[in-house]
């Protein structure tokens, strides 16, 4: 079922793009390679919604791949940033911003006492890593199959999301040397990370995970997966990094770690920090933080680490989670569009299974619950892109991946979750 909406306008766009940037964009899942077709160029948002520039209206389930949990322009977050521009857009010196941003984020995240700012996801795993390695003195890192962590080199390695997704799992150009400093394991498998702890236990510096997968589809995290992983770790004098750039403000104020009652070593945030600007951090407790230069030896700077534009946007977005915070709403969102999509499956005879914690959504399209990437690439992704393509069509933007999750915001409304039900009625009784 490809595309029958035509949109000629994004097709020009994309015919200029393509000469302009590689495959016409500046980060591949944005491509749609996975489901064919040519990506839909986007004019503006506001709220649920996204403008595309033939004019088309679509309830928004991607939220800038996760952090527009306020919904798009969001009004106190406009005013925050047009009140910033005026005074500047970077300074590469402190500011109160950032000790704004950074308050909250000690608030909100339990295990974070002290906090440094970057620019991107991607930057803060590299710099988490790297600060394991620095603290132990050991060089190994483990990772999981199917979690993906950013474009680090180290961390390229059976990477998810659309590493996974475009079938670049291990990216040419990640020299073998870093790669053999990374030990992949299976997501939930407990035993196998004792096994690995075991033969290599002395040079292990950290095991980075994501809390709650979402990478390869949202993926849950089984409790003795969990207790293995802060046991292990502890033993082993290895640094637990818990990947929350998805996660963080997302599943609790706190982050899957408070959701789950986890305690890491270090922390790695992204995506909703920013409130829809390019932030990142990574933090941990003081006396972990106590080894980033200049109060310790491990390196990392950043020109516009901590701008002015950003720490607004962020420190906004923050407050108002903490001031008025939209859990129960989006659990309750997110629990009907999950039961409706299920509904709407099972009346047109579907084989699939739906994977959920909080507004992280996934309707595999496999009868067997997905617990790792082996069985998450079980799943008919031929039926997901009619599927996907079906519900852009009837005007819902879902992930353009069957191994991505889909976002709930505080900006939805009941109607808009019942209208995708209604949509996927249709689309899912034609696949
Ligand atoms: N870690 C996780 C868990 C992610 O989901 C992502 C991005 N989707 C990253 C790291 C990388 O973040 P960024 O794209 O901002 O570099």
């Amino acid at each position: 079922m490809p595309p029958v909406v035509s949109r000629p306008n994004s097709h020009e766009a994309f015919a200029r793009a393509q000469a302009l940037m590689p495959g016409g964009v500046n980060s591949p899942a944005r491509a749609f390679g996975a489901v064919g077709g040519e990506p839909i160029f986007i004019d503006h948002a506001a709220g649920a919604y996204l403008y595309d520039v033939d004019g088309n209206q679509y309830i928004d389930y991607i939220g800038s791949w996760g952090p527009m949990i306020l919904g798009h322009a969001y009004p106190p977050v406009v005013e925050a940033l047009h009140h910033a521009v005026d005074r500047g857009t970077s300074y590469g010196a402190p500011t109160p911003g950032e000790n704004e941003l950074c308050e909250l984020i000690v608030e909100l995240v339990p295990s974070v006492e002290k906090v440094r700012l970057v620019n991107s996801g991607t930057e803060a795993t590299m710099s988490a890593i790297r600060l394991a390695r620095g603290i132990t003195g050991r060089d190994r890192i483990v990772k999981f199959a199917g979690n993906y962590h950013g474009h680090v080199d180290s961390l390229l390695v059976a990477a998810g999301s659309a590493a996974a997704t475009l079938a670049v799992p291990n990216s040419p150009g990640v020299t073998s040397g870093s790669s053999t400093d990374t030990l992949v394991l299976e997501y939930n498998d407990a035993a196998g990370l004792q096994a690995a702890f075991a033969e290599h236990g002395d040079t292990i510096a950290g095991v980075i995970f994501e809390p709650v997968c979402g990478n390869m589809g949202v993926v849950t995290p089984s409790q003795d997966f969990l207790d293995a992983l802060q046991t292990l770790t502890k033993q082993n004098g290895a640094l637990l990094i818990c990947d929350e750039v998805m996660t963080g403000f997302r599943l609790s104020p706190g982050g899957a770690q408070q959701r789950l009652g986890i305690q890491p070593d270090i922390t790695t945030l992204g995506k909703i920090v920013g409130g829809g600007l390019p932030v990142g951090a990574y933090g941990g407790s003081a006396e972990v933080m106590s080894n980033v230069l200049p109060e310790g030896k491990v390196f990392q700077a950043g020109t516009l680490s901590g701008n002015p534009l950003a720490t607004a946007a962020g420190a906004t977005t923050l407050r108002t989670l903490r001031d008025d915070p939209p859990y129960e709403k989006l659990e309750a969102l997110s629990a009907r569009l999950a039961t409706g999509l299920e509904e709407a499956a099972a009346a047109a005879g579907v084989p699939t299974s739906l994977a959920r914690v909080g507004s992280m959504l996934t309707l595999f399209f496999s009868g067997e619950p997905v617990t790792s990437w082996s069985s998450a690439a079980k799943c008919d992704t031929e039926r997901f892109a009619k599927y996907f393509w079906g519900m852009m069509d009837r005007g819902v933007y879902l992930p353009c991946s069957q191994y991505e999750a889909l976002f709930v915001s505080a900006a939805h409304t009941e109607a808009d979750i019942d209208n995708t039900i209604a949509a996927a009625h249709e689309v899912l009784a034609a696949v």
